[in-house]
């Protein structure tokens, strides 16, 4: 085990270009950061290409064995990191954050570690004979947003490793140091060269989208940079996992009970400070129960305490940056001004450090406000009142994303119906946004393409190859 100090210090850079990275809560600076260029991501890549045969060589018994001990090294270092997390994230320790966050780090490893992948009979007839198989292929590119930096670098480099593959990732300009954390952790546990990290800017995400050695990208960050994406990768014919920006809907039918259902649309839609892909971001409620649920929700939100992440009381922390914390005020003060109503919220404290913004309910807003239709990552909340079922289904399906959806309701089989009408890639149930490292996670329309997690998500981390005969 580290000290904090000792993971700070393992991970500065030793030469070459710095960049301090702030604290979003204190303005505070955290550490300083390599500013890595496109040689070295040529280094990263070169190194990749040696390390990956012997690792691709292993059985899938071995590599699994040393995704559990880069589970147990994560552990080791768990308080560390969600510190640091913390500190560079803004998220509190507490709630659904740091610890949270570092926690799903373990559990996405040893689920990866421990999901049988079989080839696969597809025809024996007593003629034909044929299998497919999942093959290595080769060094995967791994390409990260700043919202759960460590969560999402696992998710993308934990089926890639077991599948036989090297990683290079590439961490997002505004948490390098959570990242460049991590794997240093996980490199404690694995060959050298295997799993690199290559902090830089865009350029360097670019590149790594059109090299000729890479051979797939996973990407989570923002649809319009995941179409930058599928056109520089294009020249290559590079194989893509797409997880992309949403704007997830909640349908309230009017059975739900408000009470029963309060706070866990509350957490639905402010987990990480609303900074979630698939966090709940317009909810539709029926006007039978519009001003119960209105009322419920707005208990719970006003307890909910928002500061400092390494204060233990805090579960809401700052917006990770200041382009997002104007986006959250842009779209409240649209919301404002065309007359919607502020249950709670909605005037951020100036002059304080941090970019705090409070929680924010919104009521009676037409739903083709910007604060509905746009994407708000932030805490604020828009609340939709409807009338029938079909109209909600309409309004939820009105978008040209479709990551995931929710349906609140007490009769499960009607829950399970309005669900199925719903284009998003997935539709829970009376809760919103829980990601299982089991259960397939994957976009609809432009919120991405292909699926991570569980047996699917390590199918897309290999070339399918049939054997015939
Ligand atoms: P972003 O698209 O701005 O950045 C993501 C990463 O892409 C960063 O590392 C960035 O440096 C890199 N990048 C930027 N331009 C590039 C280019 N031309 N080529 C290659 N790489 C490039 O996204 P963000 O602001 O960090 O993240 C927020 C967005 O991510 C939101 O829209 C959110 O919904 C989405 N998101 C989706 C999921 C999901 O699972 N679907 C999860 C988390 C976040």
């Amino acid at each position: 085990m580290e000290t904090y100090a000792d993971l700070l210090t393992a991970i500065a850079p030793a030469s070459g270009e710095t960049r301090t990275i702030f604290d979003p809560a204190t303005g505070d600076s955290v550490g300083e950061a390599p500013v890595h260029t496109v040689e070295d991501l040529e280094r990263a890549v070169d190194a990749a290409t040696a390390a990956q045969p012997a690792w691709a060589a292993l059985s899938h018994e071995a590599r699994s064995a040393a995704l559990l001990l880069a589970a147990d090294a994560v552990e080791r270092n768990a308080e560390e990191l969600a510190r640091l997390l913390s500190r560079e994230q803004g998220k509190p320790l507490n709630g659904p954050n740091a610890r949270f966050e570092v926690g799903a780090c373990s559990a996405w490893l040893r689920t990866a570690a421990g999901t049988e992948l079989a080839a696969e009979t597809v025809v024996d007839d007593g003629e034909t004979h044929a299998e497919i198989h999942y093959r290595p292929i080769g060094v995967i590119g791994a390409i990260g947003p700043w919202n759960w930096p460590m969560m999402i670098t696992i998710w993308q480099i934990a089926p890639a490793l077991r599948m036989g593959n090297a990683v290079v990732v590439k961490p997002s300009e505004y948490t390098p140091l959570s990242v460049l954390a991590l794997i240093h952790v996980l490199n404690q546990e694995l060959p050298v060269g295997l799993l690199s990290v290559v902090s830089g800017g865009r350029e360097v995400g670019a590149r790594l989208a059109e090299h000729p050695a890479i051979g797939k990208i996973m990407f989570t960050g923002s649809t319009a940079t995941g179409k930058a994406i599928i056109k520089s990768s294009a020249g290559t014919v590079k194989r893509l996992t797409l997880e992309l920006g949403g704007n997830d809907a909640g349908i309230v039918l009017p059975d739900a009970d408000p009470k029963a259902i309060a706070e866990d649309l509350f957490w639905g839609a402010f987990i990480n400070t609303g900074q979630t892909c698939a966090a709940l971001k317009r909810l539709y409620v029926h006007e039978d129960i519009y001003d119960a649920v209105c009322e419920e929700l707005t208990k719970v939100a006003a307890a909910m305490p928002m500061g400092v992440g390494l204060d233990e009381n805090n579960v809401l922390g700052p917006l990770q940056n200041k382009a997002q914390f104007d986006i959250v005020a842009r779209l409240v003060e649209a919301a404002r001004n065309s007359g919607a109503r502020v249950l709670l919220g909605g005037n951020p404290e100036a002059g304080q450090p941090g970019y705090f913004y409070p929680t924010t309910l919104v009521a009676d807003i037409d739903n083709n406000n910007p604060l509905v239709t746009e994407e708000q990552f932030g805490p604020a909340l828009p609340i939709i009142s409807y009338s029938t079922v079909d109209e909600a289904v309409e309004m939820a399906n009105g978008l040209d994303v479709g990551l995931g959806a929710s349906v609140w309701s007490s009769d499960l089989d009607l829950a399970r119906s309005v669900a199925a009408r719903i284009q998003a890639g997935t539709v829970w149930i009376n809760k919103h946004g829980a990601v299982d490292p089991r259960i397939p996670f994957g976009g609809a329309k432009q919120s991405g393409y292909g699926l991570e997690f569980g047996v699917e998500g390590l199918k897309a981390l290999g070339v399918p190859q049939v054997i015939n005969g």
